[in-house]
């Protein structure tokens, strides 16, 4: 017997099942035995209803004054700092992240909300110089219905940097969390409520891509629609939106470090470190391949074996634990199968890549793999061009700058690169020429300012999009009318 929470979505104002009555199974993926809960497995019926909720909702929402959108987004940033180590504990049940990278997750939502906040405040257009007799301004207007789809690697933040300037805009949200954290989702959603967000200006349709994330597609009532997840869901998502449909797409990634002849062995490991390592390599920004100057290579490869073999893989609760289980079956899977790949193609694997069930009971269940470092793969490996999305890192040898930047560029993808160096000319070259959307210098590829712009090149990001974070995503998330006024 199964004594299993039954959650629900929240539509038109009311906790609610799916129409349909199904249900699917949240896991702990450090010991999937553990049952979190089930929660409704939505259709088109319950999207269409949230969907019509929302749009009656909103236009109130728009034309209440600046000064209450933002005081409810700060009521959520309080709300959201006194839950969050409360919150980040389920998050590691839920995820598989350690409670120290949950905690950092968690507690950032606050500040998240704030900077939303200030945003709702300061959301001005402008006058333009015109001929007399007439004023030529600009206002920023709601967009109206948005809908939120989101992964489940940052159940979190991903969904707060998008729900929170889109409120802050005065729009209405219809949002679809991952089906792999759909616990998160609900916590923000129960967040935002407690703050004083209206009834039903925000919905919470719980499911699975294929049926709820295309219904919401396939909606009419939909005016804009933000996605972060993979290439092949946003590329899908694009082509079946209808053109007057607003769409912003956060994709994957294939991010390098490049380490030049000058650098620190130490600092430099220490960057790829929590990089590749870090969130159990499940960051869209985390790095994957690491391009170091020739004469660098033996060493850097034996210290990063020696980083790698030295991390403590275990439930993310546990003590000492520094990297938690990949986050469901399907990623334990494919990581072990990138390894065979690597195998096959002739690559050395220097640390890990191995299951860990054998290896102690604590881990017999769940989804755990021992980091893995892979030495003198071909130019043309799969591992140096395809998103694993686990803690893998691949390491090739370099002979300059050039040849540097135009391996790291060499991939479908341009979300985040970094370069350890001392050189200033090389950094100055490097920043200019890498065709990527953030750019590190003696940092890991991973880990972002909430206030700066996120955005990638090629098949990172949709191009039309407006990057997320900090102010530039308001005018995602506000329509902008020209206004003449003649005399
Ligand atoms: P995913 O594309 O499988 O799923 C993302 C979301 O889309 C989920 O909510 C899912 O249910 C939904 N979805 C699936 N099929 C759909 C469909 N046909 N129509 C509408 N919605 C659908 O991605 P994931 O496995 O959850 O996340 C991992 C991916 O996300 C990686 O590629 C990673 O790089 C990317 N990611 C990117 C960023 C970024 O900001 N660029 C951040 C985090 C993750």
């Amino acid at each position: 017997m199964s004594d299993a929470v039954e959650n629900l979505n929240y539509i038109a104002g009311a906790w609610v099942g799916a129409a349909s009555g199904a249900t699917f199974e949240d896991r702990n993926p450090a010991d999937p035995r553990d049952l979190i809960g089930l929660f409704p497995d939505s259709g088109a019926a319950d999207v269409a209803t949230a969907v019509a909720a929302v749009k009656a909702a909103w236009p109130a929402w728009a034309a209440a004054s600046p000064e209450v959108r933002a005081d409810a987004l700060f009521k959520a940033a309080d709300i959201m700092a006194r839950r969050a180590d409360a919150i980040a504990a389920e998050l590691t049940r839920e995820e598989g992240k350690t409670i120290t990278e949950a905690r950092n997750e968690a507690r950032r939502i606050a500040a998240n909300f704030r900077l939303y906040a200030g945003e709702a405040l300061r959301l001005n257009g402008e006058t333009y110089p015109s001929e007399a007799g007439q004023l030529v301004l600009s206002v920023r207007q709601p967009v109206g219905v948005v809908a939120v789809i989101t992964p489940w690697n940052f159940p979190l933040s991903m969904a707060a940097r998008k729900i929170a300037p889109a409120l802050a805009a005065g729009n209405g949200v219809v949002f679809k969390p991952s089906e792999i954290t759909p616990l998160m989702g609900q916590r923000l959603v129960e967040v935002l409520l407690e703050a004083g967000i209206p009834a039903g200006l925000i919905a919470l349709v719980q499911g699975r891509g294929p049926s709820v994330g295309r219904a919401i597609t396939a909606e009419p009532g939909i005016d804009a629609l933000t996605f972060t997840g993979s290439y092949a869901v946003g590329k899908a998502i694009q082509a079946s939106l209808s053109t007057d449909t607003r769409c912003q797409l956060e994709m994957g990634g294939k991010n390098a470090t490049i380490v030049l002849a000058d650098a620190d062995l130490a600092k430099a490991a220490a960057v790829i470190e929590r990089g590749a390592f870090g969130l159990t390599g499940q960051a869209c920004t985390g790095t994957s391949r690491v391009l170091v100057a020739r004469p660098l290579y033996e060493a850097l490869v034996e210290k990063l074996a020696a980083t790698a073999k030295a991390i403590k893989v275990g439930p993310g609760t546990a003590d000492g634990v520094k990297m938690g289980p990949l986050a469901t079956e399907a990623q334990y899977e494919k990581v072990l199968a990138y390894i065979e790949i690597a195998k096959a193609e002739g690559g050395r694997i220097v640390a890990g890549g191995e299951s860990l069930r054998a290896t102690d009971p604590a881990l017999a269940e769940g989804y755990f793999v021992s980091p893995a470092v892979i030495a003198d793969l071909p130019a043309d490996s799969r591992l140096l061009r395809e998103e694993i999305f686990g803690p893998v890192v691949a390491i090739r040898a370099i002979d300059t700058l050039d040849e540097a930047i135009a391996i790291a560029d060499d991939t479908e993808y341009g979300l985040a690169v970094s370069l350890v160096t001392n050189d200033l000319s090389a950094v100055l070259r490097f920043t200019r020429e890498t065709r990527h959307g953030i750019v590190k210098v003696n940092s890991p590829t991973s880990g972002v300012a909430l206030n700066a712009p996120f955005g990638g090149f090629k098949h990172s990001s949709n191009q039309t999009a407006k990057e997320q974070g900090g102010a530039t995503v308001m005018d995602f998330y506000s329509r902008i009318k020209s206004i003449y006024l003649g005399a």
